[in-house]
């Protein structure tokens, strides 16, 4: 890479969730890797789930800056510390709307930095529309990060443009999405719950402002392969007429056990103690059930989750997150750990998931559909099973059932913010055993494999994402000049 290459600068500006802060360290080392000087804005708090990756990446010759800027939490009504969206902290539409604008105070600092760093490009969240006016005071272009699939950016495009949702009769009555590649079928159920508000809140406000703004960057990066989802992305740019670039899965960009294992948060359990467990197992005998990093269960779905586990007969490593109410006694089946010792596995906290996808012991992922597990599931190459809570999870779940045919429904009907609907335990033993045992499982397994390698040869040289990434750092060296 040319001199002129070296030198340019990008600013990466994460929305405060670890759904956002993961991709964004991938997507900066992936940058980093490329020649470009990365830098990381954030916030006191946040920024040492950041320093403690890259201070790890440093050893396989990757640095990335990091930039702080003080988040006003007090200011806006929200308490000392709280500077990020997490459910054990409050998740009500009350606590969001603080927190949005909490972060729209932002942009004066940002500005600061923006006037004295003067980079080449900031890449900033969709839930910071402000940044686009931002980065325009000083020319500098703005693309936006969705963190999401050019499948559902597709998906909220047409439904925004032809309100299909609104044209049936009851919230379970199926609807096709028009003009979308693919009988795509959706019912209000599944729709986030703001859009079927007819008021105005704070967040449907700054969604709309989101989408406004967005029309004046300079384009959307996706963390997403074109393989994967060709006619969609052709959809995107060709149709919707939207600029993007597909540089992932950046997770791949990690490739030492210790990078897979920390991505920002430190795992609850010790790499090689998972690796050694996993080793021990055959091939494809392992099932992974996690749910991301907001789902928060009840003591009663989690104890379902267990005994549809056991109901199943596979071997299991399930990651559960503690919180408030959720002790031992109250969401574990008596005798459950005695009974499936040595056959499953429990992570309490946090797993170094990629880690543990890839291992060819695992032949199945009971997710949640967060676009970031999604992907990492289809880099990894295994059947999932799909278990939708919120945000655009529904529409991940098409993706993976109906289009890529490598995974199973569960069965959710509807979307309930954190907490998710009840599922028992029949659906879980049920769908766990199609994913890993039998025909079906075969078929969707072959498929997955096989994406799997395109993902893999997407991020090597001359693959899509590479050449797309590379596309992308030309048009901003030559727009500098
Ligand atoms: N993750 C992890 N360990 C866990 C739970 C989650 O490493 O125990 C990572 C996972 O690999 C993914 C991210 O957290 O990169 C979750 O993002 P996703 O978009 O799937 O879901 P969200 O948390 O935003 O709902």
């Amino acid at each position: 890479m040319g001199s002129e290459i070296l030198q340019l600068h990008i600013f990466f500006f994460p929305f405060m969730a670890h759904g956002h802060m993961i991709p964004t360290v991938d997507m900066a080392k992936l940058f980093a890797l490329h020649g470009v000087k990365t830098t990381i804005v954030t916030t006191p708090l946040n920024a040492p789930f950041f320093s403690k990756t890259i201070e790890r990446s440093k050893n396989s010759g990757v640095d990335v800056d990091i930039k702080i800027i003080k988040f006003p939490s007090a200011q806006v009504g929200l308490p000392e510390g709280f500077e990020s969206l997490e459910p054990s902290k409050g998740m009500g539409m009350d606590v969001i709307s603080k927190f949005f604008l909490a972060t729209s105070l932002l942009q004066e600092p940002l500005e600061q930095l923006l006037q004295e760093f003067k980079p080449d490009c900031l890449v900033a969240d969709m839930f910071f529309p402000w940044a686009t006016d931002a980065a325009k005071k000083f020319e500098i272009p703005r693309l936006v990060f969705h963190g999401t699939s050019f499948f559902s950016l597709c998906v909220t495009e047409c439904l925004r443009q032809y309100e299909p949702h609104k044209k049936v009769e009851s919230d379970d009555e199926p609807f096709v999405v028009p003009n979308l590649p693919g009988d795509i079928e959706l019912t209000r159920k599944k729709l986030p719950d703001f859009m079927m508000q007819e008021i105005e809140t704070d967040f449907t406000k700054m969604l709309k402002a989101s989408r406004e703004s967005e029309m004046k960057t300079n384009g959307v990066v996706v963390n997403s392969f074109y393989e994967l989802e060709a006619s969609y992305a052709d959809f995107y740019r060709n149709f919707l007429g939207r600029k993007a670039w597909h540089i992932g899965p950046v997770s791949l960009c990690n490739r030492r056990i210790e990078d897979k294992a920390e991505r920002g948060k430190k795992a609850s359990i010790d790499e090689h103690e998972c690796l050694k467990w996993l080793d021990s197992k055959k091939p494809n005998s392992v099932v992974y059930v996690c749910f991301g990093s907001t789902v928060n269960f009840t003591s009663a779905q989690l104890k379902e989750i267990a005994m549809g586990l056991e109901d199943s007969g596979q071997e299991f490593i399930w990651v559960v997150r503690l919180d408030k109410g959720n002790e031992e006694e109250e969401w574990l089946p008596e005798g459950f750990e005695e009974r499936t010792k040595g056959k499953g596995l429990i992570i309490r906290g946090w797993a170094p998931q990629v880690l543990i996808l890839e291992h060819p012991a695992v032949g199945g992922f009971v997710t949640h559909c967060g676009w970031n597990s999604t992907l990492e599931g289809v880099s990894a190459g295994v059947p999932m099973v799909t278990w939708p809570i919120a945000a655009e999870q529904f529409y991940n779940e098409k993706l993976v059932t109906d289009v890529l045919k490598i995974g199973v429904s569960v069965g959710v009907k509807r979307w309930v913010r954190v907490v998710g609907d009840f599922v028992n335990r029949d659906a879980v033993g049920k769908v766990v055993k199609v994913i890993m045992v039998g025909e079906k499982a075969e078929e969707m397994r072959s498929r997955a494999k096989a994406l799997g390698e395109m993902a893999k040869r997407a991020v090597e040289k001359d693959g899509s994402s590479y050449s797309d990434l590379n596309a992308l750092i030309q048009e901003l060296s030559q727009r500098r000049g």
